[in-house]
């Protein structure tokens, strides 16, 4: 409660009515500016919060902190690594986020005090808040699988950040003589983009199948259940018969270590010699997260349903891959609904204010060859703080579709790749 006050009272202020605050605290009225909100991480969640929040209230002094000049998104990047796009357009700047009244610092968040409300920078900056935002994605975790580093990666990309990463797993593939195998490791849940290890399966695949016909891919599932499932091996069946095997967890899929010298994925039954490897491996949120306490024992962080005001710490949001989501997926359509109604309580718990109850929407779109689309959507509400599935509100592609239905739907996946990236960066 007594944060609110506080709050409210400096927002009052930077309002202009000086008067009324004045009255409530006369000591602040002159001295206190505008509310201040730093937000950390200029992805899908982070962009979102601090356009948001200036388009809501311009007087809100919004400072986002991002290291990279330029942007380069995971939607549509299996695309490039199927050779079906160039990674030129996965990329964007925030010149337009800027021009809506965002300061941007180019920078790294390293540490966080709660008690004194700042952000530490790598630039040797520091940025005093009343609200903070933290919104920085995923990182590896480079523990979680015996043998998989970072100089690994150089050698098995994992691909599951966008940018290098994309471009050296696409340049195997290309280097990879016919008749290669290549295998990818798929994590256990939970993971960003529960569909994608399955879009990019099938997007390899499409690319052996037309480039490299006597080559083939096998996914090592850490798994025996996944997104969109019977739609993607309903494809796989039609599409890819000689070109891509799935291995349950059940079936000894689980890849418990990687020996890069030898080129192997270990499981418990078998090691597979890789021409190409893309080992997909576990995750948590972005590192600042953990720094600031954020995040719990499950590298996760967990929220309030309603504001996403973080759980552990208070006057600290966090919106994104990041968050301990209930039954919403981690994907930049989440993350992009999850920062607006975080914006929004934000205003709300600055002017004194009770937020508002929202509901959220997620629509996970996967190619699975060109002019072949397929969906999963769903609504979620915050549920006994949970943030819970609306049953009968979501659903999948029909598994009998023509193929008319499959190509419009690739167009829907374009027409919403083009209308978030706009909506964030544009
Ligand atoms: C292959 C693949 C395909 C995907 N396809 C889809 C799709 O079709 N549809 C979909 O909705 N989602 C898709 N996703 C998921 C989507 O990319 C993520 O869910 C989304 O990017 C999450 O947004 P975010 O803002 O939480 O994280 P990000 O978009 O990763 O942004 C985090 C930002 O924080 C910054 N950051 C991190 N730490 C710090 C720090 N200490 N200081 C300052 N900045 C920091 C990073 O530089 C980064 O810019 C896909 C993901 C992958 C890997």
């Amino acid at each position: 409660m007594i944060r609110k006050c506080y709050s409210r009272r400096k927002f009052l202020v930077s309002a202009g009515t000086t008067a009324s605050a004045s009255v409530l605290m006369p000591n602040f009225a002159v001295a206190q500016a505008a509310p201040r909100v730093v937000v950390i991480g200029g992805g899908f969640a982070g962009a979102t919060v601090a356009r948001a929040l200036k388009k809501a209230d311009p007087r809100i002094a919004v400072t986002l902190v991002e290291p990279s000049r330029t942007f380069t998104a995971c939607p549509f990047s299996n695309l490039v690594i199927g050779g079906l796009r160039d990674l030129k357009e996965q990329q964007f700047r925030y010149d337009k986020v800027a021009a809506d009244g965002v300061e941007i610092a180019f920078a790294t968040a390293t540490g966080v005090d709660p008690q004194a409300r700042t952000v530490a920078l790598d630039s040797g900056t520091t940025l005093a808040y009343e609200r903070l935002v933290v919104a920085p994605g995923i990182d590896i975790r480079w523990d979680g699988l015996p043998g998989y580093d970072e100089a690994t990666a150089e050698k098995m990309p994992h691909a599951w950040k966008a940018g290098a990463q994309t471009l050296l797993l696409r340049r195997q593939l290309e280097a990879m003589e016919d008749g290669g195998v290549v295998i990818m490791a798929a994590p256990a849940n939970p993971f960003r983009c529960p569909p994608g290890p399955y879009e990019r399966a099938s997007l390899i695949a499409n690319y052996l199948k037309t480039r490299k016909p006597k080559s083939k891919l096998i996914v090592l599932d850490a798994k025996d259940a996944f997104s969109k499932q019977r739609l993607f091996q309903n494809a796989w069946a039609e599409l890819y018969p000689n070109h891509l095997e799935w291995v349950a967890l059940s079936k000894g899929g689980k890849v418990t270590s990687v020996d890069v010298g030898a080129s192997t994925l270990v499981t418990d039954f078998a090691s597979h010699k890789a021409t190409v490897a893309n080992v997909i491996p576990p995750q948590k949120a972005g590192r600042i997260a953990e720094v600031a306490g954020v995040a719990d024992a499950t590298g996760w962080c967990p929220i309030d349903a309603v504001t996403f005001e973080s759980k552990r710490v208070p006057n600290i949001h966090v919106v994104g891959d990041a968050i301990i989501a209930g039954g919403m997926p981690k994907s930049a359509f989440s993350a992009n609904a999850q920062a607006k109604v975080c914006a929004a309580a934000i205003v709300k718990l600055l002017a004194g204010q009770a937020p508002s109850q929202p509901k959220l929407i997620n629509t996970c779109y996967s190619m699975v060859a060109p002019n072949y689309g397929i969906t999963v959507a769903g609504v979620y509400e915050p549920i006994n703080g949970v943030l819970t599935d609306v049953q009968g509100a979501g659903g999948v592609s029909p598994v009998d579709a023509p193929r008319s239905a499959r190509a419009q739907e690739a167009l829907f996946a374009e027409g919403w790749f083009n209308t978030i990236t706009r909506e964030v960066f544009g």
